[in-house]
């Protein structure tokens, strides 16, 4: 299933970096993302909003993405929520988060796929 988010709202949405769930900015500093939130701590919290998701992503779906299924890793619930994610975002994560991800044995998998180069 493919959906596609009209350009002029798509500018106040906001993709996770780590599993790419789709919601606008305040979505993700009032309730966290509902998946990664034990990590990213999101929650209240502007700065992290802007340094562990991004406006830069693409390849929009509805549902779930197979190659997410590495995030349930340190996930208690077994399902991701529903929503539309993201297949590619752009950027990556902050340090901190990419070592708390190591301390749980789970390798971060940036979500930029695509070929551009820095
Ligand atoms: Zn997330």
């Amino acid at each position: 299933m493919t959906a596609v988010i009209p350009a002029s709202k798509s500018r106040q949405l906001r993709a996770c970096l780590l599993c790419g769930l789709i919601q606008t900015s305040n979505d993700f500093r009032f309730n966290g993302c509902p998946n990664c939130e034990e990590i990213l701590q999101l929650k209240d919290s502007a700065d992290r909003v802007m340094s562990c998701t991004s406006t830069y992503f693409e390849g929009v779906i509805a549902g779930i993405d197979p190659e997410n299924s590495w995030v349930q890793r340190w996930q208690r619930t077994s399902k991701y929520v529903r929503g539309m994610y993201a297949v590619r975002v752009r950027g990556r994560v902050p340090e901190d988060v990419e070592t708390e991800l190591e301390n749980r044995g789970i390798k971060y998998r940036p979500r930029d796929l695509s070929s551009d180069q820095d």
